[in-house]
């Protein structure tokens, strides 16, 4: 039962193939059977899993139908949930459970799904390896000596491993589309604004956005349509309308225009990467996809500013976790200045600590015009160069990583290295624009994703996209070896 996708799953709780309660029983035997592997959940809920499954299963019963009614998934563990602890990752929110649920919770519970378990991350979020969690590093599935991505690590991992269908993900500057080209999965990060913000545990709140990583484009499709639309909660939610993700997946290719940006495909991209992206475009050219060169001039300046934007949000977000109201606080503090400095510096770790003082720094008065405004200049040039390129291309493709997934450890001295895997993704958040990852091929039997970029809003385009390259490949499909 774990083979099936979300959509498989639909037709089978429909055609009473199997209840949700055993497919959910099912996958909790494999969880606690094969996480201790991979790591890939902080919390397991099994007690609120059978307990949604039966509910779901009762309504399927009273002709109630729908495509996650019954489909067991994984929350990253950033989204709040009620009663349930949502650590971020952090030793400073260990202790911590969520009174309420976030909108992304409570609309896809309201929809059927089963909540498995929270997934772990890169503590706050913050970090592309997923070796930051307080709870330790993730294994990679398809190598267990490499990192399967961050921060969305546990959720890549766990949906790779065939531990669940699919698992909810956040991006600020790639971390759902980074670890499913890690893993070998699909993974989709939604315009800003589509998807509600509340309830999610902020990290740099104009770039965060949250969105479904499952194996196929249909998947995502299904997960999408279950987290988008407005929220009144969330001030920079967007009231437009949410189509029917899946009604458009089929659609035809032909005339689609695809931009190959050149700043791309220079160097510091591994060639082997380089040449399944290019095998890519053919496939999708066989669909009758059109390509042309486009240019992206302001990339190069896109990872400086974003890792000042990012971390200038972070330190200001971040100062609510002061010891005070929730979370960790150390022990006898001689008053409150000590209670500030040693809650915080003992319940963060090194790299949110890094983080905050970046930004903090960024922030200040005497250096806020030279990096700061700076920064959100650059932000406002790299915009302007999607929407350039989108006058003449209907989607932007291109890789998702520069590398191949490394092994843990590989970075830990150098951060900056660590930053320079996001180059392909970060462009989007600091637009705002949709992008999406797909399998596009293995290199020594690691993952390789092809990123693809739409207009705001054209989510449907991406997806329609994706579904069709995996109605002709099969890099989809594929299982990484003792899963
Ligand atoms: N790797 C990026 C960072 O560390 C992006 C993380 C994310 O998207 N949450 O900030």
């Amino acid at each position: 039962m774990h083979q099936l996708t979300l959509a498989e799953i639909a037709r089978g709780l429909a055609d009473k193939k199997f209840s949700s309660e055993e497919l959910t029983r099912a996958l909790l035997a494999r969880i606690n059977q094969l996480d201790p592997q991979i790591n890939s959940f902080i919390s397991v809920t099994e007690d609120l899993a059978i307990s949604q499954a039966r509910a779901a299963d009762a309504r399927r019963a009273a002709g109630e139908s729908g495509a996650l009614l019954g489909a067991p998934i994984g929350h990253k563990d950033l989204f709040c949930t009620q009663g349930i602890r949502t650590s971020c990752g952090s030793k400073m929110l260990d202790n911590f459970k969520a009174p309420y649920d976030a909108t992304v919770v409570s609309k896809l519970a309201e929809a059927g799904a089963v909540t498995l378990g929270k997934t772990n991350m890169d503590e706050f979020a913050m970090g592309s390896a997923n070796e930051s969690s307080y709870y330790g590093a993730v294994k990679n599935p398809w190598n267990l000596e490499h990192v399967p991505g961050g921060s969305s690590g546990g959720s890549a991992a766990a949906v790779a491993a065939r531990l669940l269908p699919g698992a909810t993900a956040t991006d600020t500057g790639g971390s759902i589309r980074q670890p499913a080209a890690l893993t070998s999965l699909t993974g989709l990060k939604p315009t800003y604004g589509r998807v509600s913000r509340w309830g999610m545990i902020a990290y740099a709140s104009s770039l965060d956005q949250a969105g479904p990583l499952a194996r196929t484009a249909e998947d995502c499709a299904l997960l999408l349509q279950g987290m988008a639309g407005f929220d009144a909660k969330d001030s920079t939610s967007i009231d437009e309308p949410v189509p029917d993700y899946s009604a458009s997946l089929n659609a035809s290719l032909q005339g689609l225009r695809i931009g190959l940006p050149k700043e791309y495909f220079g160097a510091g991209l591994d060639p082997r990467i380089a040449d399944l992206v290019q095998a890519s475009v053919k496939e999708l050219e066989k669909l009758g996809a059109v390509v042309k060169e486009i240019s992206l001039p302001n990339m190069q300046h896109a990872i400086p500013a974003y890792y000042v934007i990012a971390p200038a949000e972070a330190s200001s977000n971040l100062s609510r976790f002061d010891g005070v109201r929730f979370g960790y606080r150390c022990e006898s503090p001689v008053d409150l200045t000590d209670l500030y400095k040693r809650s915080r510096g003992e319940g963060f770790g090194p790299e949110v600590q890094r983080r905050i003082m970046v930004g903090a720094y960024a922030l200040s008065a005497g250096y806020y015009d030279a990096y700061y405004l700076q920064a959100q200049k650059i932000r406002r040039l790299i915009k302007n160069d999607f929407m350039a390129a989108f006058n003449d291309v209907d989607v932007i493709l291109g890789p998702t990583t520069p590398n191949l997934a490394w092994k843990i450890g590989a970075k830990n001295n150098d951060p900056v290295a660590e930053y320079l895997e996001d180059v392909y993704t970060i462009t989007a958040n600091l637009a705002g624009l949709p992008g999406l990852s797909m399998p596009a091929g293995f290199v020594d039997g690691l993952p390789v994703g092809v990123q693809l970029l739409a207009p705001y809003f054209h989510e449907g385009r991406l997806l329609n996209v994706a579904y069709r390259y995996q109605q002709v490949t099969d890099w989809h499909t594929r299982a990484p070896n003792g899963f």
